[in-house]
């Protein structure tokens, strides 16, 4: 693995793109048609906690009309980006986009305690921009769970005592062996080639989610997909985003842009419709004065959700009988931050004898938001309960969704239920179905 972080860069500064956005926030014209869509809202009927109220919140203090307060950073802390607004919005306001400057914003102006603020420049600053540190942390996490730790840790009461039995719960299992993107790797595709595509592998997901990572290679093999994995990508920025650290998010981007030129593909696939949501959107990270911004926008325009991408070209493997009742949860960033609400639930219709039940709010945050069920627990796991409520309502032996962060959430939430339900995702069940 590379060792060496990106290397910093500079670029417009979280308030001249905040302020630049004036238009952006007039688009707002109160009507408040995304109240009944927002979770923070339905949850607590706060004004404050409403995407109006927060948009509201963002243009005083983009404009110096409202004091950056502890009382502002809260109502913004505590909003998921789920983008569920967006989708609601007549108006076309951009909310992702405004959150995620007004939490740049934020991140170069606001004092945080400084726990909270030690935290955060540890994990964003020095863990996540380097893949070998974050490795090591890995493996150290996972002698924990492997070792008997845990058992003992939770068997004990330890975790309990310590407030953190609920966060515990919500951390990734660390896989044995990782996804390796050290180089760069090409499977061919089976039978007649159709599309010649490049991977991105996530950061977290290749420690945790190496199955799903292989089980997407085989899915896009057997539909007549040679699959490189460029060597040199890593963390998409995603969760950098949406805390507010747009330098380390653009150095980051940066470098998937340099591990990614290196070929020609038709597209650029993630199987994580958080990461997908931001590759996306890459151009937004850099001003049109940057002399990156238009790689960026070529980039993002090449990028592709796995479903998206295997709805558009069209599954030609055989598929064997699954006879199973299953669910499934939209993933925000792929409902809400990329549009793409049937593809996934026409492969899934494709694999005969599986029977979808739609289950109420599919279309809702399960909690999950990135770090928000580890910054914001309570908020998550209540969100949590109500999803497993109503995933637990259809019958279905199996929930599955599209996304490696809802994966973890959604298990969680069946454990603590005890619903016995598996959760899987969908390229998971077309691997099933193909062997
Ligand atoms: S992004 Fe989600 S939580 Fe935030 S204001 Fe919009 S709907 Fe509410
Ligand atoms: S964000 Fe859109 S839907 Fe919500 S109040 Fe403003 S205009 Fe209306």
């Amino acid at each position: 693995m590379a060792s060496e972080a990106p290397a910093r860069t500079t670029s417009l500064t979280a308030e001249a793109e905040d302020q630049g956005h004036y238009r952006d926030y007039a688009r707002c014209v109160h009507c408040g048609l995304c109240l009944n869509q927002c979770p923070t809202y339905r949850l607590w009927g706060r004004e404050a906690d409403s995407p109006r109220g927060r948009i509201r919140q963002m243009f005083l203090v983009s404009q110096d009309e409202m004091p950056m307060s502890a009382a502002y950073v809260t109502h913004i802390d505590r909003c998921l980006d789920c983008r569920a607004c967006e989708t609601a919005c007549p108006s076309g306001v951009e909310y992702g986009k405004l959150v995620e400057l007004a939490r740049g914003r934020i991140e170069q102006e606001y004092r945080r305690p400084p726990i909270p603020r030690f935290a955060r420049n540890l994990f964003y600053r020095q863990l996540l921009p380097y893949p070998d540190r974050m490795a090591k942390l890995a493996r150290l996490a996972g002698f924990y769970q492997r070792s008997g730790f845990e058992r003992i840790a939770t068997g004990s009461g330890l975790l309990k005592l310590a407030g953190l039995e609920a966060r515990s719960q919500l951390m990734p299992r660390i896989d044995r062996k990782f996804f390796s993107t050290d180089a760069t790797r090409v499977h061919e595709a089976r039978g007649i080639r159709r599309a010649r595509i490049a991977f991105f592998a996530g950061c977290i997901a290749r420690m945790t989610f190496t199955s799903l990572n292989e089980a997407t290679l085989r899915v896009l093999q057997a539909n007549g997909c040679e699959v490189v994995v460029p060597g040199g990508q890593w963390c998409c920025g995603a969760l950098a985003v949406h805390a507010g650290f747009r330098d380390v998010a653009r150095d980051l981007a940066r470098r998937n842009l340099a591990a990614f030129e290196q070929g020609d593909f038709d597209a650029v696939i993630t199987n994580a419709a958080g990461c997908g949501s931001t590759l996306k959107e890459y151009g937004q990270l850099f001003g049109p004065e940057d002399k990156d911004h238009e790689r960026a926008e070529a980039f993002g325009e090449r990028v592709r959700d796995v479903t998206e991408f295997l709805d558009q070209l069209g599954l030609v493997s055989p598929l064997k009988r699954e006879e199973r009742r299953v669910t499934y949860q939209d993933s925000c960033h792929l409902l809400h931050g990329q549009r793409v609400r049937e593809a996934p639930r026409r492969l899934l219709a494709a694999v005969p004898g599986l029977e979808l039940v739609e289950m109420r709010f599919a279309d809702q945050c399960c909690g999950s938001a990135g770090v928000y069920n580890i910054t914001q627990t309570e908020t998550a796991l209540e969100l949590l309960r109500q999803k497993t409520q109503h995933a637990r309502e259809t019958g279905a032996a199996t929930i599955v969704t599209a996304n490696p962060g809802c994966i973890l959430q959604l298990r969680a939430g069946v454990k603590l239920a005890s619903t016995g339900q598996e959760v899987v995702h969908v390229v998971e069940i077309l691997d099933r179905a193909l062997r």
